[in-house]
């Protein structure tokens, strides 16, 4: 079969035929038909992340937004036929019995495998996934559109629930990319009021038209003057790799706010602890979710409260999409076409 295959650290992905997975017991083989391209999969491939780098598989084929179908299945998965339709996200398989497993945080398992950075992923023709964690995709979902919320949706997802957005309460979302412009929306399924911050006015076109009601380019030095005026954000969600975009964040905080850190500079983040205190600032992670998250993600997508701006490319792209994202040349998400 086809793959993307990464053979060093910082090198373009080889596009080469290896041997196609065979299924163990508790596995399911899938043909894969799209898989999204996130900026966590360049990071991995630039091995920048001290986290990621320590534990890449060795010729890694990358990838976590992966929707695919059934051609073969191991002799304990009964509940997937052959045929069915599914997704597979960064977290590939949880233990099920850790402290974490077993409070509803399979995402935090100490003994989680991720996809397509310990085990091999979506940019290829046929993937190996847990029977446990490969969730159907509904039916009035495109593939094209699916994908993205296995990566990209249910960690924006994960993070605004974290943060306990809560109807009425102003949301900014600093960052329109693939993760931001479902922040945006999840945001407003959530009935908050959504201040987009970005760079690049055609980003923040799309915010607009996505649903929020205020657009501010960070490049504008009235931008936190203007989030203040509104009485600051109850909620900070930063999609953006930007060290900047969490001082500016933080700043644009009313008191009592909460900062959800979802993108990830290489460089560290610091803050004031006078800020924190004086204002009674909460700071919320998020790491990617659950299959509970997941479906739940799926559930908006179905009611039409999601929509995913995607541009497909065939896999043999893979090497110039991620040119692309690292110039921020890209609007919405891209998905690789597979098969
Ligand atoms: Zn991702
Ligand atoms: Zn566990």
């Amino acid at each position: 079969m086809k793959a993307a295959v990464l053979a060093d650290f910082g090198q373009p992905l080889v596009l080469q035929d290896v041997a196609r997975p065979v299924p163990e017991a508790d596995e399911v083989l899938l043909q894969v038909e799209v898989c999204g391209v996130c900026h966590s999969d360049l990071h991995i491939a630039l091995g920048d992340l001290p986290g990621f780098r320590g534990v890449t598989k060795p010729r890694l084929i990358p990838g976590h937004e992966v929707v695919g179908r059934v051609v073969a299945k191991g002799a304990a998965v009964d509940h997937l036929q052959i045929g069915d339709r599914v997704g597979v996200a960064w977290l590939h398989s949880a233990c099920g019995v850790c402290e974490q497993c077993r409070e509803g945080r399979e995402n935090l398992c100490r003994k989680g495998v991720v996809t397509g950075l310990m085990v091999d992923g979506g940019y290829a023709e046929f993937m190996r996934a847990k029977g446990s964690h490969a969730l159907r995709v509904p039916e009035v979902l495109t593939s094209e559109q699916a994908a993205p919320l296995f990566c990209a949706g249910v960690t924006v997802y994960r993070a605004l629930k974290n943060a306990q957005v809560a109807a009425g309460q102003r949301v900014a979302v600093f960052g329109i990319g693939g993760l931001g412009h479902l922040a945006v929306q999840v945001a407003r399924a959530f009935g908050a009021e959504v201040i987009a911050l970005d760079v690049s006015d055609d980003k923040l076109a799309l915010a607009r038209e996505l649903g929020a009601t205020t657009t501010l380019n960070v490049a504008d030095p009235e931008a936190l003057k203007t989030i203040r005026k509104l009485g600051g954000a109850h909620v900070a969600v930063v999609t953006s790799a930007a060290k900047a975009a969490y001082d500016m964040a933080f700043k644009c905080l009313r008191p009592a706010g909460t900062l959800a850190v979802v993108g990830l500079p290489t460089e560290a983040l610091s803050f004031q602890a006078l800020g924190i205190v004086g204002n009674e600032i909460r700071i919320v992670g998020a790491a990617v979710g659950t299959r509970e998250d997941m479906r739940a993600v799926l559930d908006l997508a179905v009611a039409g409260e999601l929509r995913c701006q995607v541009e497909t490319q065939p896999l043999a792209e893979v090497n110039e999409v991620f040119a692309r994202m690292q110039r921020g040349g890209i609007s919405g998400r891209v998905v690789l076409r597979c098969c």
